[in-house]
């Protein structure tokens, strides 16, 4: 099948497609990526736009939990949702976070739904293309809202907030008195906090962690994209389904503020920047791991390392080799 055709398919809505376009975007075969390349040419075609949201979370604080009781709901609002994942643990654990059949039992039964395990791949620009093409294609396939889920561990989020139009992180309630070791950096990204758990027990611990991180977010300087309130932190149970219905209608609302003033369309503008950005630099870094540069590299390394070179001379005879092709 061709480009051209397969694109006309996944703009049809036909899963099967979209499956089938989805693997070839995560083919690392020469072949396979220049196939990939026109295919996502032919997905503009689609001029759809989906609600692109991010979500991150360590293990264990409710993730898939959530994304089943909210994708429920959202699909009995009538939409259709497509979930996708950023693991760039994945290679090295030997299984996605997606993976597991058990996770999201309900949503994955539902003809609305599309739920995409995470490329088991390990280098985190190698599944940022491959996730951020994913997104294109759901999007292009008619999904409304395309969850894309992550673990934190530093920099995924970044990469998961840069293909996303609104950027949610999860917490659990705290025992103690500590922020959890959120970095601050990642504070920055959040548009919404929801601390999860807000149920029995661990109600008190969840009210008390949501206002301390309402608090730090108030001492982040505010964005020019957020709308007064926002950024916002909320308690949720994605268990009992509480509070779901109450972070949709906020999601909602700071995504309508930004069309209205225009900074959804500014933030997808600078993410294709980045993303060309990110794409140069991955196709030099891949030339220069390639022969005939590779060897060039390696030997210029053996004499960097035994002092008979610079490393500015040595980096200047690689880039003079690179531009001769
Ligand atoms: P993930 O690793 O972030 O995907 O987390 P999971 O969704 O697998 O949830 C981890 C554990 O937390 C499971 O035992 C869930 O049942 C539990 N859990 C998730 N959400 C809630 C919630 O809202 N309340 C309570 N009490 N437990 C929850």
């Amino acid at each position: 099948m061709d480009a051209a055709t397969l694109a006309k398919d996944v703009i049809a809505g036909n899963r099967r497609a979209l499956a089938r376009a989805i693997t070839l975007v995560e083919s690392a075969r020469p072949d396979h990526r220049a196939m990939a390349t026109e295919l996502m040419e032919h997905i503009k075609d689609a001029d759809r736009q989906a609600l692109r949201t991010g979500l991150s979370g360590t293990p264990g604080v409710g993730k898939s939990t959530l994304i089943e009781s909210f994708g429920m709901m959202l699909i009995g609002k009538g939409m259709k949702v497509a979930v996708l994942a950023v693991d760039p643990s994945s290679a090295r654990s030997g299984g996605s976070i997606l993976g597991d059949k058990t996770r999201m039992e309900m949503l994955s039964r539902e003809k609305n739904a599309f739920i995409r395990p995470s490329p088991s791949q390990s280098e985190l620009g190698g599944v940022a293309r491959r996730t951020r093409e994913a997104v294109a294609l759901c999007e292009a396939a008619g999904y409304d809202i395309i969850l894309i889920e992550t673990v934190g561990v530093g920099q995924s989020e970044t990469v998961v907030s840069e293909m996303s139009d609104l950027f949610v992180l999860l917490l659990a309630p705290a025992g103690g008195d500590e922020l959890q070791g959120v970095k601050r950096g990642i504070m920055e990204m959040a548009d919404m906090i929801l601390v999860n758990k807000a149920d029995g027990d661990l109600l008190p611990a969840a009210k008390r962690t949501c206002s301390d991180y309402a608090g730090a977010l108030r001492l982040i300087r505010k964005r020019p994209q957020d709308p007064e309130g926002f950024p916002k932190a909320m308690t949720v149970s994605a268990l009992q389904e509480d509070g779901l219905a109450e972070a949709w209608d906020d999601m909602q609302a700071l995504i309508a503020w930004r069309r209205e003033n225009g900074f959804f369309d500014a933030r997808r503008a600078e993410q294709a920047e980045y993303w060309f950005g990110q794409e140069i630099r991955l196709g030099l870094l891949g030339q220069l791991e390639r022969e005939p540069l590779k060897s060039t590299v390696d030997d210029l390394a053996r004499q960097v390392a035994q002092g008979a070179m610079t490393p500015t001379r040595a980096a200047a005879d690689v880039l003079a080799a690179l531009k001769e092709g």
